[in-house]
């Protein structure tokens, strides 16, 4: 059975479209069970209708002609219920529809199992037999599994089909959206410009070549440089191995003959494709064959095709290094979006960002909020690779990528944006207000930073202090660690920018999902793992140059605040703490005239939670790391999109912490602070002054939607409002509570634009 099962996932894999993928499926599942039907039908959500798709046993003209309405016959129950259908007899069942086309009638046995992506019925495998007969328990379990088996490919094949404007039964479609994660709100239309890691084949994306001719010509030159080296390797390799692994070189070399893969990889290029965007097309094909081969030694030739492969797109990037143009309106759309990808784009040019991966907890997603740029992550089955220069629009607010968006979608998107813009320009006037309740009660309203220009924007918004900035970003941005004297230089930018106002400056805090490509932390469970503090702690030497750099930097402007992140308990605090008194004592011997800072810690982990008390009284402040605290409390990745929706700070679990972690610093009289992203939200925010905390650090781009909600209520209601909440006992109710006072509040419209955690 297993057997069987792979052999048509590993076909129907390999097919071209979605057509021929339905075909297989027929066919396969057809011999499979000796059965005499086999047929698929698929919903097409632009007639509302279960659309007969393929079929071997049914009559051929039905194919393609035939469909069912929602709820109608025995496919539309399978559909609508979303659980098998066994009969012995289908027309003795009273949702027996017959259609005359199909020449059913002498089919009694029926067998429909739903086709399910994601929670969504894409459709329904059916198979069906002249006996009256119920197909047995085996039947049925190996329909669904290979249906479940299929559900991603056909959806990934119905998505290719949607991008190009047609619905799976050929009907031209608009208006396709994409599910994923809100990562930062706001709209944007514009061109998608797919940008991709070096040496990797699986992120090239589709292009086309102006000059076949040349683009053949290319291609053929880096392959047969590879082919030299093959030969090269296996000429250095004589006397060295035995004769026989020798050999193996003179196979790679004819692997990527004239006749052979290269041949392939031609004759695509001959349809218009760029030579990178043929060769992966190729290299995929060929390596998802072997790779579901049962044979393992077969299975083990997909490493070998996918390293030749990678070794000629390597001449072909190396040869003709891609420069990406950035349109005026670029939307950047990559699998796995990454700081540096970011950093790269000239900033009036970007509009949004969409990354397949990730979560709207990622740092990259925390990146483009601090930007202020539209952005959509975890769009997990947006075909990202054939997006390249297509007009899309992005909602970040939904957190949905909309392909051929029909004239009437983009009228309505563009009103959108415009609201947008006048709601920005609305709140200017408040920058230069306090920020405090309109009964008076004063809160602090501070901003996250990670790069010079989230600085000048900050401070253009009224910011009062710097409550987190993210030393990490710059590390990130480099190619190497930054030196002492480099180091020093960016953290004066912002103290200098920002002075006499505070700065709090987090020690670096990699790991993670932060990896710095110079000092790669492969880990299998990186969250868990060697991160923040524990790297740093364990590096001693980067963290006293960290250390030394924040000191000398402050010299003479004293503003600068040290914070330590994932702290798990108080012995982290004294190492760290007697680090940066040596730092100190360090640079006092060298007769500089630097003041001690204020020291805190961020409480991240539910075990810091538990320890506020005893990390207070070592510290001068405590700050709330919100984004971590709900990763690790509710044990939720924040980058995972398959659970993003179970990622909520207003889970009451949260809410306690938060709540407890405020009392406990009080104790001790230490102001408490929140950086994390939950600050920025509007709603949040007005539990989180409740609670009592003194300052709340948020992206810049956040800072006058909540100042404009707190000068909107009263303390007392937020008090009110929060003792409601603690009493409630899940996430979506406290929403509903908190929305409902902000639209008692008058400040509703603000909502909107505020991201729903
Ligand atoms: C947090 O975890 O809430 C936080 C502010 O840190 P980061 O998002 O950088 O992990
Ligand atoms: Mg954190």
């Amino acid at each position: 059975m297993l057997e069987q099962l792979r052999g048509i996932v590993q076909k129907v894999n390999a097919a071209k479209d979605l057509q021929s993928a339905l075909n297989i499926i027929v066919h396969r599942v057809r011999e499979a069970l000796s059965t005499q039907v086999c047929s698929v039908y698929l919903l097409d959500t632009d007639i509302n209708s279960h659309v007969l798709m393929a079929s071997e046993g049914l009559k051929e003209e039905a194919i393609g002609h035939v469909s069912l309405e929602l709820g109608e016959g025995l496919v539309g129950l399978v559909a609508k219920h979303a659980e098998p259908i066994n009969l012995q007899d289908a027309s003795n069942h009273p949702s027996y529809y017959y259609v005359e086309e199909t020449g059913e009638e002498v089919f009694h046995a029926f067998l429909g199992v739903p086709i399910i992506h994601h929670r969504a019925v894409l459709g329904v495998l059916v198979v069906q037999h002249e006996d009256r007969r119920r197909f047995d328990e085996g039947e049925e379990a190996f329909l669904i599994t290979l249906s479940a088996q299929l559900a991603g490919v056909i959806a990934h094949a119905e998505a290719t089909g949607a991008i190009e404007g047609l619905s799976p039964s050929g009907h031209k479609v608009s208006d396709t959206v994409f599910p994923g994660i809100s990562g930062s709100s706001g709209v944007a239309i514009g061109q998608a410009v797919v940008v991709f890691p070096p040496a990797d084949l699986n992120q090239i994306p589709d292009r086309h070549t102006k000059n076949i001719e040349k683009e053949i010509e290319f291609f053929n030159a880096c392959l047969n440089a590879v082919q030299d080296d093959m030969r090269e390797l296996h000429n250095q390799l004589a006397g060295q191995v035995a004769e026989e692994e020798r050999q193996l070189f003179d196979v790679y070399v004819r692997m990527l003959d004239d006749d052979a893969l290269g041949n392939e990889v031609v004759e695509r290029i001959k349809t218009g494709s760029w030579a990178q965007g043929a060769l992966a097309y190729v290299a995929k094909e060929h390596v998802r064959t072997f790779e579901m081969m049962s044979d393992e030694y077969l299975r083990e030739r997909a490493a070998d095709i996918r390293d030749l492969c990678s070794r000629v797109l390597f001449y072909l990037q190396e040869e003709d290094p891609v420069t990406t143009e950035y349109l005026d309106d670029t939307i950047l759309v990559s699998e796995e979006l990454t700081p540096a990808m970011l950093a790269e784009v000239p900033t009036e040019k970007l509009k949004g960002l969409i990354s397949a991966k990730g979560s709207g907890n990622s740092h990259v997603a925390i990146l483009a909020r601090t930007m202020g740029v539209p952005t959509v992550m975890g769009a997990v089955d947006l075909p990202f690779n054939q997006l390249d220069g297509k007009q899309i629009i992005l909602d970040g607010y939904r957190g949905e990528v909309i392909s051929n968006p029909s004239v009437q979608l983009l009228t309505r998107y563009e009103n959108t944006i415009k609201e947008q813009d006048q709601l920005v320009a609305g709140l200017e006037n408040l920058k230069d207000l306090p920020c405090e309740t309109a009964d008076n009660h004063r809160v602090h309203l501070w901003v996250n930073t990670g790069l010079m220009s989230d600085v000048m924007h900050s401070l253009d918004q009224g910011a009062e202090g710097i409550g987190l900035f993210r030393t990490e970003v710059p590390f990130l941005l480099s190619e190497r660690f930054p030196s002492e004297q480099e180091q020093t230089k960016i953290y004066r930018e912002q103290l200098e920018a920002f002075a006499p106002k505070l700065v709090t400056m987090r020690t670096l805090d990699v790991g993670g999902d932060k990896d710095l490509p110079y000092f790669p932390i492969e880990e299998e469970n990186p969250f868990l793992g060697w991160r923040g503090i524990r790297v740093t702690l364990d590096h001693p030497e980067i963290f006293m140059a960290q250390v030394r750099a924040m000191l000398r930097a402050s010299i003479g402007l004293e503003n600068l605040q040290i914070m330590l992140p994932m702290i798990s308990n108080v012995n982290e605090v004294n190492s760290a703490t007697q680090l940066i008194k040596r730092a100190h004592r360090e640079l006092l011997q060298e007769n500089l005239d630097v003041k001690y800072p204020p020291i805190g810690v961020m409480i991240e982990l539910p075990a810091a939670v538990y320890q506020t008390r005893a990390l207070a009284k070592l510290v001068d402040f405590i700050s709330v790391g919100s984004n971590d605290l709900t990763q690790y409390l509710l044990a939720v990745d924040r980058n995972n999109p398959r659970v993003a929706n179970l990622y909520s700070a207003f889970h009451p679990a949260i809410l306690n912490a938060l709540y407890q972690v405020v009392l406990q610093a009080q104790g001790q009289k230490k102001p408490v602070s929140i950086c994390g992203e939950m600050a920025g939200d509007p709603g949040a925010a007005v539990l989180l002054l409740a609670m009592g905390f003194d300052t709340l650090s948020m992206n810049a781009s956040a800072l006058l939607k909540v100042k404009s909600v707190i000068r909107s209520v009263s303390l007392d209601t937020a008090q009110d409002l929060l003792d409601q909440v603690m009493q409630m006992e899940d996430a979506q109710t406290i929403r509903s509570a908190v929305d409902l006072t902000l639209y008692n509040a008058g400040v509703d419209r603000l909502l909107r634009s505020s991201r729903t955690n």
